[in-house]
């Protein structure tokens, strides 16, 4: 072969490899930050629920006469709510709550409250809304319609079940906050309204109480939703001076349920929701 054919088809092959590791490259790239949004900062089960989709929806709401809780719907109100439940903190949450005479709502994990059952009890003995966070914190989208259902399903007999009340909780809240419409039809088989929440401080990656409440009293408006963690030192640490800091800042701290219903609005099985409107 002459040498500029040898030295073409050199220069071929090469560029041939380096697209290979260029592509390569990118795949995995692709494949990290997918990971990393997906799977970081687990803080108990599996991770925190960071990786937000937000609702996309028309008209979710239903009017309905204002709820007469003890709650003054034209003065500031946020939701507060705990996903991960039930664990060995959950009592010390719920004493920190009581003493400050805040609500909140719990985002229980069906086989948790198996584990612990006696805790599960304190919860439902407290008063406190009880929210359904799957049966075992799995990720939920890609799952069929069945195996999506049977994740709320399963959870809502074993609440009921242990309550000994039908309806034990109202809404559905999907591991790490990723739904689809599948996951959105499967909540309304069970006559449940997704709720996601507003303000997240990322309690499982804040350093220290401090930082949290900061986190959480910089971003809280109206009408929020605040997400946090059962099972973690520092939000049970942090809550005492979180809710002192939300009660000064003239906010009621309340459930999901009394938010909506005490502002006069009824949630829809299958809709998604973050915050008041
Ligand atoms: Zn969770």
């Amino acid at each position: 072969m002459p040498p500029v054919y040898r030295r073409h088809r050199k220069r071929a092959v090469l560029s041939y490899l380096l697209m290979i590791v260029l592509t390569a490259g990118v795949l995995l790239f692709v494949c990290w930050l997918k990971m990393s949004s997906d799977y970081a900062e687990d803080p108990v089960i599996l991770t925190s629920e960071t990786s937000l989709e937000k609702p996309v929806q028309s008209d979710p709401f239903e009017k309905i006469e204002p709820l007469a809780c003890g709650l003054d719907p034209e003065l500031p109100m946020v939701a507060l709510t705990f996903n991960d439940c039930v664990t060995d903190l959950t009592p010390s949450l719920l004493e920190t709550l009581v003493t400050y005479g805040c609500e909140a709502t719990f985002y229980t994990v069906g086989y948790l409250a198996e584990n612990q059952p006696d805790i599960f009890h304190r919860l439902v003995e407290s008063g406190m809304e009880i929210g359904n966070h799957s049966y075992s914190h799995k990720q939920l989208v890609g799952l069929s319609f069945e195996d999506a259902s049977a994740q709320f399903g399963d959870t809502q007999k074993l609440f009921d079940g242990f309550s000994g009340n039908a309806g034990t909780a109202k809404t559905v809240r999907p591991p790490y906050g990723r739904q689809d419409e599948t996951v959105q039809e499967a909540a309304e088989a069970y006559g449940l309204p997704v709720v996601l929440w507003s303000v997240d401080p990322q309690d499982a990656a804040a350093k220290t109480p401090e930082e949290l409440c900061e986190k959480v009293m910089t971003e809280a408006e109206d009408g929020d939703i605040i997400v946090l963690h059962d099972g973690l030192d520092n939000t049970l640490n942090a809550l005492p001076s979180l809710l002192e800091q939300l009660k000064n800042a003239g906010f009621q701290v309340t459930t999901v349920e009394k938010l909506f219903a005490s502002h006069g609005y009824g949630l829809k099985p299958g809709f998604c929701y973050d915050r008041l409107p």
